[in-house]
């Protein structure tokens, strides 16, 4: 069987509400939904300008529900885990009692048949309400609300969120074997016969154009040369754990030209490291070795099986020969 990894990129985001949805929300902190006044309607969730003819609203917010009618619903048997529940559930389209048009939203009734158009609903607010619209955790069957009591509204202006995707992929049969000797404490890699370059996982010479299979491969040393590095200095952003310097190295692997990038120097205090400095890779223990950080967009990595490079005490490379180098 093949194997799949994923990687899952996450980027945060805070954006502006505006003084309409930000009043939306704000109520919202105070167990309130409000909607705006368009005419002779009541459009929830409040918009700035009127649906139909563009023109600006005044600012004149109706308080409706908390109560309201299923008019529509879909039923979500097998949620996934960029779904709002974790069980079954349905969307539903819920005109709330004083509004004139529906607002769409979760309800969260426990099974497909205990659903039906017409149903009356009211919301589960959640625990501490912060100004968004899952405040509203659900809507469940009958007419009184569910969760904590009401307090005063905040002043809510701003929304902060995640907005994540996931890559899922197959490796490849050389990205494969790859992974499976770095499971065994052994880095493989691949000789091109014409440039005599050696690559991690690829399955390719990118200079030649060549195709490298099982026969171009060979194990290659776990000791080398930190070629160059960088230091960086960590300032606080969402998923950011490092607190303190750290160095990232390329190390060209002993007796090799290999270079592996963005590594980790361990055991010595970031000023102490050197381009020249002889280095060792210390592997994770075999049984928490894992192939999930490879993918097939790009070079095998050693990032999952080596921990980081700790320096061996061996007298330097002289550090000359590697000035000219980008890696
Ligand atoms: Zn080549």
């Amino acid at each position: 069987m093949s194997t799949q990894t994923s990687q899952t990129i996450q980027f945060p985001y805070k954006r502006t509400l505006g003084p309409v949805i930000g009043r939306f929300f704000s109520e919202l902190t105070a167990l309130r939904i409000v909607g705006i006044r368009c005419g002779d309607r009541v459009v929830v969730p409040p918009m700035e300008y009127d649906p139909q003819t563009g023109e600006q609203l005044a600012e004149h917010y109706v308080e409706v529900g908390p109560a309201g009618t299923v008019v529509s619903w879909t039923w979500v048997p097998e949620p996934g885990p960029h779904h709002p529940l974790d069980r079954p559930f349905a969307y539903a389209l819920v005109k709330l009692d004083g509004a004139d048009t529906n607002l769409l939203h979760v309800l969260d009734t426990g099974g497909e048949d205990t659903v039906s158009t017409g149903m009356r609903v009211a919301p589960r607010w959640r625990a501490e309400p912060v100004g968004r619209i899952d405040d509203i955790e659900a809507f469940v069957p009958g007419e009184t609300p569910e969760g904590p009591t009401a307090g005063e509204p905040a002043d809510v202006r701003t929304m902060e969120f995640f907005s994540t995707i996931t890559y899922t992929d197959v490796l490849s049969p050389t990205l494969e074997r790859y992974a499976a000797s770095m499971r065994a404490g052994v880095i493989t890699g691949q000789r091109c016969p014409r440039c005599d370059r050696v690559f991690l996982g690829r399955g390719y010479c990118s200079v030649d154009a060549l195709r490298l299979g099982p026969e171009h491969e060979e194990a290659l040393p776990d000791h080398g040369v930190v070629s160059n590095y960088t230091i960086v200095t960590p300032t606080p952003y969402p998923g950011q754990k490092e607190t303190e310097p750290f160095a990232r190295a390329s190390v060209v692997l002993h007796g090799d030209e290999m270079v592996v990038s963005q590594q980790q120097i361990i055991g010595v205090p970031v000023a102490d490291i050197r381009v020249g400095m002889r280095v060792k890779a210390q592997w994770f223990p075999e049984a928490e070795r894992n192939a999930a950080e490879i993918s097939s967009k790009g070079w095998g990595t050693v990032a999952g099986f080596i921990e980081g490079w700790v320096p061996t005490g061996e007298p330097d490379e002289p550090a000359e020969q590697f000035m000219d180098r980008v890696f």
